[in-house]
């Protein structure tokens, strides 16, 4: 057997891992199959200590016939996270009855708002600290009743507007943004619909593409005629290609195949493959004229419109310890525990929990952290295999500067990240090129957690030039 930093390789099987164990390892290949499709799964790696080659990672692709997710029961209670930090006096109270599919609006002051996924009475409504320290209002909901669904978006949805998807389903699965289709001194261009998730290991917008090709038809007219984008594509995995004939062709978008090595589908990956066209530093796509949205979000808002009905039910991927994954269906807001409960799988001491994919999630402390529109996979690491984050230092060993795609002295930049000099990181040493892939945490030889110092940096630089523009804003007033 090789260990390696994530992965373990044997004969037969594979599994993940974090931190560094064995300076070097070749590759597997293996196909599977579980709830009913076929994963061809290649996981090559091929790394030395010395940096003779890089490590090779390459998407799973969905084959096979549509299946059927694993359906969890609705919860007796879902939380949901309100972007925005907890306030005295909100619209909304402990004891208010609430309907499913109702939009609830906390404060006077913004436009944050959560749908309810289920009916029943506000049971809670707290502060809740996410990565990084960001502050969000957490919202607890008992279910209650007979389900009820809110007419509000019904009357709605008579007349679809940009307007109206930004004010009713931000909130839904795949958490479809119009904020980038709405900015007049940005005019976006193409629109590019992903049908491949951002990290390993996740199936969930490809069998959202597979089996929802009609909600993404509809939602790819809707935002077609409503933001007047001609340009439309779908990216999808080259083995999904040839089944994927029906989709967007009414619509008359363009399907483009997307590399299998990682990190190809994350976006500024996408804008250099698909459409030639590099960011530069401290640039989005949006501010290119590029936007992109999950499959699963534009089939939200087809969904929507054709029912009137606002969608509440969120797949996922669930990766469980033994590296076996289940597609599930869950309302938002469902604790994970009740997943975890439903699909067997049980936590041990020390066993981590991680909110999306091996590369770029994020680990939880809890198993009443509840689904979220956005939350695409959920992993579950045991303890023996969880490789604990070091405190060497850097060795200059070289390896991140070598794998990074965006070419970044990773070496120098974790440097000033870790020392917390942010700006210093940022115009001597790139922080903004900074794809975000993980791939430079993955091969610290050191076990430094390169990745999240970095996240952590552009976080801080964020919250200081938000204050600043506030700040500003207040004294011009
Ligand atoms: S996460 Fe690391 S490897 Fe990936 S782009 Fe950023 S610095 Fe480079
Ligand atoms: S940060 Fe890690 S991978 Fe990069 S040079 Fe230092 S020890 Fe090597």
């Amino acid at each position: 057997m090789l260990e390696t930093g994530c992965w373990k390789l044997d004969a037969g099987n594979w599994k993940l891992e974090t931190g560094f164990k064995l300076p070097s390892l070749h590759f597997k290949f293996q196909s599977t199959t579980f709830n009913g499709f076929e994963w061809t799964l290649f996981i090559m790696v091929k790394r030395s200590f010395f940096g003779l080659a890089k490590p090779q990672f390459r998407y799973e692709s969905l084959n096979g016939k549509p299946f059927e997710p694993e359906k969890i029961s609705t919860p007796d209670r879902v939380t949901l996270f309100l972007k925005r930090p907890f306030a005295p006096n909100p619209l909304v109270r402990t004891g208010d009855k609430v309907k499913t599919g109702q939009k609830l609006s906390f404060y006077e002051d913004g436009d944050e708002y959560v749908i309810s996924s289920v009916t029943g009475t506000v049971s809670s409504i707290s502060p809740y600290m996410g990565d990084f320290g960001k502050s969000y209002t957490a919202v607890s909901i008992d279910v209650a009743g007979e389900e009820e669904t809110d007419e509000q978006f019904g009357t709605a949805a008579e007349e679809p507007t940009l307007e109206k998807i930004k004010a009713f389903l931000d909130f839904t699965p795949g958490a479809p943004r119009m904020d980038a289709l709405l900015d007049a001194d940005k005019p976006i261009k193409t629109i590019v619909v992903c049908g491949i998730d951002r990290d390993l290991l996740i199936a969930t917008n490809q069998y959202v593409v597979k089996s929802r090709v009609e909600a993404i038809n509809n939602g790819i007219s809707l935002l077609k005629k409503l933001s007047g984008v001609a340009h439309i594509m779908i990216a999808m995995p080259r083995a999904l290609m040839k089944e994927a004939g029906s989709i967007g062709g009414a619509a008359g978008v363009e399907l483009r195949a997307i590399d299998a090595g990682y990190p190809a589908s994350l976006p500024k990956m996408m804008m250099k493959e698909l459409l030639g066209k590099v960011v530069p530093e401290g640039k989005t796509c949006e501010d290119m004229g590029v936007c992109f949205l999950n499959a699963e979000a534009v089939a939200s808002v087809g969904s929507a419109f054709k029912n009137r009905k606002i969608p509440v039910t969120k797949t996922l991927t669930l990766i469980k310890k033994d590296m076996t994954k289940v597609l599930v269906e869950t309302r938002i807001g469902t604790p994970i525990s009740d997943i975890f409960n439903t699909c067997d799988v049980s936590l041990d001491q020390g066993d981590r929990i991680i909110i999306g994919g091996p590369m770029t999630g994020s680990a939880v402390y809890s198993d009443d952290y509840p689904v979220q529109p956005d939350t695409d996979a959920i992993m579950v690491q045991a303890n023996e295999d969880v490789s604990p984050v070091s405190d060497y230092p850097c060795i200059n060993c070289g390896e991140c500067v070598r794998i990074c795609p965006a070419k970044i002295q990773v070496s120098m930049l974790v440097r000033f990240c870790e020392a917390g000099e942010y700006e210093d990181a940022a115009d001597l040493y790139d922080l903004y090129s900074c794809i975000e892939c993980g791939l430079c945490s993955f091969v610290c030889v050191s076990g430094m957690p390169v990745f999240q110092y970095i996240r952590l940096a552009k976080y801080e630089l964020d919250r200081v030039r938000i204050a600043e523009a506030e700040e500003e804003a207040t004294e011009n007033a």
